[in-house]
């Protein structure tokens, strides 16, 4: 059973994610301040953070940093907005997914399921198989439905870096110091066309995503489109 750690300083809401949560089969602890969250992170990292950006006591960005030196536990930040700037600052700092409120406890149960499911760190050459998509990093071949996707160089980079981050939003900055080896940041340009390539040879539109999901000056995700409509 996974264990969840909530923060979110609204009791109503914290109340019934905790029951919703539980009945999924996590479980659930909680904390309403970041004071009470760095404590009992401290004493446990558990498997999942879901974080409230907007706590009482601390910024919930400054939380979610200090979160990041003690523990790589797999972090969603929730947002009462949809605050690009604070989205992207969250994801740069090493949130690894965000939802914006009103969210639904199963909307969160899939995002979080997809980041358990995501390999471990270390295991670069073993194949990833997300749903119908196979990416081999040992032969740089990737193939969709067992069809060879005739990738370019950069474009099977992209998605190899994708699939070892399964179910987390990649940002741009992300993809450009790992992907394109530009870590003082580059050419956003260059990302969104390569991605839209990508999406091309996926057989995918920008109006219905399915593996690749292009979030707008944001980045990306890759995702099993079926374990999602579960
Ligand atoms: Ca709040």
């Amino acid at each position: 059973m996974p264990l969840l750690t909530l923060i979110e300083d609204d009791e109503g809401i914290r109340r019934s994610l905790r029951g919703a949560l539980e009945g999924l089969g996590y479980a659930v602890r909680s904390a309403s301040n970041a004071l009470e969250a760095l404590q009992i992170m401290t004493a446990e990292a558990g498997d999942v953070v879901v974080l409230d950006l907007g706590l009482p006591d601390l910024d919930g960005v400054e939380l979610l940093k200090m979160l990041r030196g003690i523990s790589s536990v797999p972090i969603i930040v929730a947002t009462a907005r949809d605050d690009e700037s604070e989205i992207v600052r969250s994801l740069d700092l090493g949130a690894d997914d965000y939802v914006v409120k009103p969210f639904s406890a199963a909307q969160l149960d899939a995002r979080i399921r997809a980041l358990l499911r995501r390999a471990a760190p270390g295991e670069r050459t073993a194949p990833i198989t997300i749903g119908k998509l196979v990416i081999d990093p040992a032969a740089r071949q990737a193939t969709l439905e067992g069809r060879r996707l005739g990738l370019t160089r950069k474009e099977f980079d992209l998605l190899h870096h994708l699939a070892s981050r399964r179910g987390a939003v990649v940002t741009r900055r992300e993809l450009l110091s790992e992907v394109w080896r530009q870590p003082l940041g580059g050419d956003d340009r260059s990302v969104d066309v390569h991605l839209s390539w990508l999406r091309r040879k996926l057989g995918e539109t920008a109006a219905q995503p399915r593996y690749l999901r292009v979030l707008r000056g944001v980045g990306a995700q890759l995702v099993d489109p079926d374990a999602e409509a579960k």
